[in-house]
This record gives C-alpha cells, sequence and structure tokens, in this order.
C-alpha cells in the first residue's frame, strides 16, 4: 500500500475500510482549505479503486503511474471554477464529462474516476447537469467533488454524496514531510515555511519551490501588522482595500484573512516566550505593545469576521466593524 495523501489518517482509514467492504460510495463531497490534499486524496482513491497490485493502492502498477502523470484514461480532473476557464467552458466540460463519458465503460482500469475542483458556489446550469449524474449514478463510476466550504455547496448535491472533511495537517506532520522529502539544512526557513503553510501541505511545497510564495505569504503578515498603527480612517480605507479584493477573488482574499489569525498566533507565541528566533523585530514589538487579552480578542474579532462573510454578510460593513475592534498601538 502507498498512499501518496500526507496526514488525513481516519479519512483514508474510512475510505479503505469502504473499499475492503465492497461499499466505496459513487459520489464523494471532499470539504477543506485550498492546498490541504483534496486532490491527492482523490487521485488516491482513483489508484485505489484501478491498482493492479495486491497491496493497493501501490503507486508503482501502470495504471497508478499513468493517474499519477493524470494521462489515464478513466480518470478525469476537471476545475470547473478555475480562473482560466470561463463559466461557459466549465459548463462544455462537464457536460462533455458528465453526458458522454459517463455512459461509457472503463477503458483501460476498472472504474471512471470523475474529480471536479472547486465546485463552491457552482452555477445552478452546472448542478443541474452533476444532479442527473448523482441522480442515476452509472456503474463503474465514482464522481468525487471537492470544495473549500460546506456552505457553498448546494443541498441537492451535498445530499447526494458521502462527505470527507480533511482538517489543516499538525505542523509536525508538515516539518516532517519537509525534511524528509527536500533536502534542505536551514531548519529556520522549513519551520518559517511550516508555519506559513497553516497545515496545508500544497502551499508549503508551493513555497518550497517558489519562494516568491514565501515573500507573498510575508507581505500580506506584514500589512496586517500595519494596522495597529492606523488611524480610523487609514483602518477604514484598509478595510474598503479588502472589501474590493474580496469581489475580486474571494479564496484568496478569505485565505489571506486566515493569515492574520497566524500572524496573531505568532504575537501569542512571542508573549510566551516561544521561538523568538524565527520571528522579525515588528513582530516582537508589537507583541511587546500589546496585552495577552488584546491579541486574543483580536483573533476573536477574525474568527468572529470570517464567519459574517462566510453567510455573505455584507462585506464592507463586516470589515469596517472588524477594524473598530482592532486595538491601536503608538
Ligand atoms: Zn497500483
Amino acid at each position: 500500500m502507498n498512499w501518496t495523501t500526507v496526514g488525513h489518517k481516519k479519512a483514508i482509514q474510512g475510505v479503505y475500510q469502504a473499499y475492503l467492504a465492497n461499499r466505496l460510495s459513487h459520489a464523494y463531497l471532499i470539504i477543506g482549505n485550498e492546498n490541504v490534499g483534496k486532490t491527492t486524496l482523490s487521485l488516491d482513491i482513483a489508484k485505489l479503486v484501478n491498482c493492479t497490485s495486491e497491496n493497493k493502492p501501490c503507486s508503482d502498477c501502470r495504471n497508478c503511474k499513468r493517474i499519477d502523470s493524470n494521462s489515464h484514461t478513466d480518470v478525469s480532473l476537471i476545475d470547473i471554477f478555475s480562473e482560466k476557464n470561463s463559466a461557459t467552458s466549465g459548463i462544455d466540460e462537464l457536460r462533455e464529462a458528465f453526458i458522454a463519458k459517463t455512459n461509457r465503460k472503463p477503458f483501460e482500469g476498472s472504474c471512471r474516476v470523475f474529480i471536479l475542483q472547486s465546485i463552491d458556489n457552482m452555477r445552478v446550469e452546472q448542478s443541474n447537469i452533476l444532479l442527473k449524474t448523482l441522480e442515476e449514478p452509472p456503474e463503474d463510476t465514482i464522481v468525487i467533488l471537492l470544495a473549500e466550504n460546506i456552505n457553498s455547496v448546494l443541498e441537492t448535491i451535498r445530499s447526494r454524496c458521502q462527505l470527507i472533511f480533511l482538517d489543516p495537517l499538525q505542523e509536525s506532520e508538515v516539518l516532517e514531510y519537509l525534511n524528509t522529502q527536500f533536502s534542505i539544512d536551514d531548519q529556520v526557513m522549513l519551520k518559517n515555511i511550516t508555519k506559513l503553510s497553516q497545515g496545508r501541505l500544497g502551499r508549503a511545497i508551493k513555497m518550497i519551490n517558489d519562494p516568491r510564495e514565501v515573500d507573498y505569504l510575508n507581505e500580506i503578515m506584514a500589512g496586517f501588522l500595519e494596522i495597529f498603527h492606523f488611524s480610523l480612517i487609514e483602518k477604514f480605507d484598509f478595510s474598503q482595500s479588502v472589501a474590493l479584493k474580496l469581489q475580486k477573488n474571494r479564496t484568496k482574499t478569505i485565505n489571506e484573512i486566515n493569515l492574520w489569525l497566524s500572524c496573531l498566533r505568532d504575537l501569542l507565541l512571542i508573549k510566551s516566550g516561544f521561538e523568538n528566533d524565527i520571528y522579525s523585530e515588528d513582530y516582537v514589538k508589537i507583541s511587546n505593545d500589546l496585552s495577552f487579552d488584546e491579541i486574543f480578542n483580536t483573533g476573536k474579532a477574525i474568527e468572529e469576521t470570517l464567519a459574517l462573510l462566510d453567510l455573505n454578510i455584507n462585506p464592507r460593513l463586516t470589515l469596517d466593524n472588524f477594524m473598530l475592534r482592532v486595538h491601536h498601538v503608538n
């Protein structure tokens, strides 16, 4: 057995037990943050059902290798909401996949697997195509839907799928993986990347392969620290700019707001005397200027803000409200 998925033991166990009992669902909905491992787990499921070795998934037989290289004819990976895909081409791709392909028998493997990424906020036309397949599942076919937020998936779709929730990985799991997979001696850098990844292994790997990603995340966090020095007008300007960003790219902006939380966690860690060596002076200074309660309450305010944004409450108002709760530091 050779699962590519790192961590997520409960999810893997659930799927594997169902497979052994011949009770795999024809439709899964995997929920978890961006880069947490949803696609990797889906590909593992595709390998599990198509692997020809005894210890499935082996990641070594012809089927497993072809799935890994994204060239297996029975496994389709479709991003229906990617930025490069216009909404219409997403529909065409879906139609092509679901109406034509699902009616065909598996060609080189034993089970067709359709993995649909980013189905959050799917349009009605798209979900109708999907619903038909979920209602009358073709034989030897598994549909795996991936979403970041359960609330953004239509109830009619949700109720027809078996749900799998993927939590962020533990920092120790991420760090251990990076240490075994990459020959990088710089432990301070690896710890920093682990911290910035927030339990999303895909993000950590991205950062190792592209240092600009680290710069981008550090910039977002440094930008957030600034707000403790802002005047009221500057705070409202900032909330306006975030509201605009939300409109343009919701997922990315929500991820950025989540990074603010990680920033506060760092401030709390510094305050408690941990790991001072990996933080810059700005962090240490702000952490000294704020009380434990002030940091903690700002974190609470961010969590409440995220929950309200999740419910689609007016973003500008929600963010303005948050800004009013941020303690001012001279
Ligand atoms: Zn195999």
